[in-house]
C-alpha cells in the first residue's frame, strides 16, 4: 500500500520517495513508490499532475491501494526521487472539491437530498441530486455556501475508526471497504470522502452556480469555485464588454438592448417580406407572355413555390427562378396542364432536379446561364 502523504498534509507539493517499480506500458511508464504527495483521480476529483525527478507526471490511479503515477520517462527501481506536485492544478481541484462539500452539505441539511453523482469536470463542478428544487432555491443555498466561505471555517480530515465513526452521522457517496476518513466543516458538511481538500474554507474564494437543469428524477448543478470562478467571472465581463460596445448599450442595460435588436430585426424581416412581394407582383404583371419566366433573386426559396402560383394565374403557367450557390431553385407551375413532362424536359436540359404535383414543381438548376433557362423553356413549350 502506498503512503498517502496528501492525506496528512493536503498543502504538501515536495516530497522525496523511492521509487518501487517502474514498468513500461505502450509510451508511458508507470511507476510505484513507497509514498506519494499524488493525488490519484478518485471520488469525482481530478489526479494531480507534476515531475518525479525529470519524468512529467500526466495522470495517477489508484490500484487496489497502490498508487501508479504515470510517467513520461522511467524511473529506476530502489532510486529516491523528489516528486513535485503541479500546486495551482492541486489548489483548483481541492477548491472545486471544498466547495462541493459546502454545497452539498447545505442541500442535504435543507432539503434531505443525496449528491449521486459528482464530478469535477473541465468546465464546471456537476452534482446531481435525488430530489427536485428551483433554480432560486440553488442560488439560495448558493449565498449560504458563500457566506461559509466567510467564516474561514477550518476542514478537518481525519480516520475516527471503526467504533468512533458509528456515533458520526455523515453523507456517503457510497459504500465504503476499510477504514473511513471523515471529512467535516462544523455546521456545514460531515462526509466520507478520500479527496485534497483547502484547509479553510476561506482558501475557497467564492462557489457560484453556473448551470442549473432538471435531471432524471432530481436537479443537475454545476458550480465553479475559486480562481475557476473568477476566470468565468471575466470571460462573461469580456463578453458583455463587446456586446455593449456592439449595441452602444451601458453593462446592465444589455438585456434590453439586444430584445431592442431583435424586435427591430423582426420588424425589417416583416417590412423585407412585405416589400418583395410588392415588387413581385409588379414583376408579375409586366410580363407579357403566357408562359413568363420570373427571375426573383430577392425571394426567399419558401416563398418561391406560392409566387410561381401566382405567376401562373390566368395564364398557361409560370417558371419562377432565383440564383443560389452552384445554380438556380426554380418553382414551375400551372392550373391548365400537367407541369411534370414540362420540368422533366427542362432539368434534362438545364442539370436539373426536382419534383412535385401535376400543377407545381420546385427544384434547382445546375450553373447554366438565365438564357439558357429562358430559351429552354421556349424550346419545350414550343
Ligand atoms: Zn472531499
Amino acid at each position: 500500500m502506498t503512503i498517502r502523504l496528501y492525506e496528512e498534509d493536503s498543502e504538501l507539493l515536495d516530497f522525496t520517495a523511492t521509487v518501487i517499480s517502474c514498468e513500461r506500458k505502450g509510451d508511458v511508464y508507470l511507476a510505484e513508490l513507497d509514498r506519494t504527495a499524488f493525488f490519484p483521480e478518485g471520488g469525482g476529483q481530478g489526479a494531480d499532475h507534476g515531475t518525479l525527478g525529470t519524468a512529467e507526471v500526466t495522470d495517477c490511479h489508484d490500484h487496489h491501494g497502490i498508487i501508479l503515477h504515470t510517467l513520461s520517462a522511467p524511473l529506476a527501481c530502489g532510486e529516491t526521487v523528489e516528486g513535485h506536485v503541479d500546486g495551482r492544478r492541486r489548489l483548483s481541484m481541492m477548491q472545486q472539491h471544498s466547495g462541493e462539500h459546502i454545497f452539498s452539505g447545505l442541500v442535504h441539511q435543507h432539503f434531505g437530498y443525496n449528491n449521486v453523482g459528482f464530478h469535477i469536470g473541465s468546465d464546471a463542478v456537476t452534482m446531481d441530486f435525488d430530489g427536485k428544487m428551483t433554480l432560486e432555491d440553488a442560488l439560495r443555498i448558493e449565498a449560504l455556501a458563500n457566506e461559509a466561505i466567510w467564516k474561514d471555517l477550518p476542514i478537518q480530515a481525519w480516520y475516527p475508526g471503526a467504533e468512533a465513526l458509528e456515533q458520526i452521522e455523515y453523507r456517503s457517496k457510497k459504500a465504503i471497504d476499510g477504514d473511513v476518513r471523515i471529512v467535516r466543516i462544523e455546521g456545514y458538511d460531515t462526509c466520507a470522502c478520500c479527496g485534497t481538500h483547502v484547509k479553510h474554507t476561506g482558501q475557497i474564494g467564492q462557489i457560484k452556480v453556473v448551470a442549473f437543469q432538471n435531471y432524471k428524477s432530481g436537479v443537475r448543478i454545476s458550480i465553479l469555485c475559486g480562481m475557476r470562478a473568477l476566470a468565468y467571472e471575466n470571460e462573461l465581463l469580456a463578453e458583455n464588454r463587446d456586446i455593449s460596445h456592439i449595441t452602444s448599450a451601458k453593462p446592465g442595460e444589455l438585456a434590453a438592448a439586444v430584445s431592442h435588436l431583435s424586435e427591430e430585426r423582426d420588424r425589417l424581416k416583416y417590412e423585407l417580406g412585405r416589400m418583395a412581394s410588392q415588387l413581385f407582383t409588379g414583376l408579375v404583371r409586366a410580363a407579357q407572355e403566357d408562359f413568363p419566366v420570373i427571375r426573383a433573386d430577392f425571394l426567399p426559396v419558401s416563398q418561391l413555390r406560392p409566387s410561381a402560383g401566382e405567376a401562373a394565374e390566368g395564364r398557361q403557367g409560370a417558371l419562377v427562378i432565383a440564383r443560389r450557390e452552384g445554380g438556380w431553385n426554380y418553382a414551375l407551375s400551372s392550373r391548365q396542364t400537367d407541369i411534370r413532362p414540362v420540368s422533366r424536359e427542362l432539368q434534362n436540359t438545364l442539370s436539373g432536379k426536382g419534383g412535385g404535383s401535376a400543377d407545381m414543381v420546385q427544384g434547382v438548376f445546375g450553373e447554366v446561364s438565365e438564357e439558357d433557362i429562358r430559351a429552354a423553356v421556349h424550346q419545350v413549350l414550343g
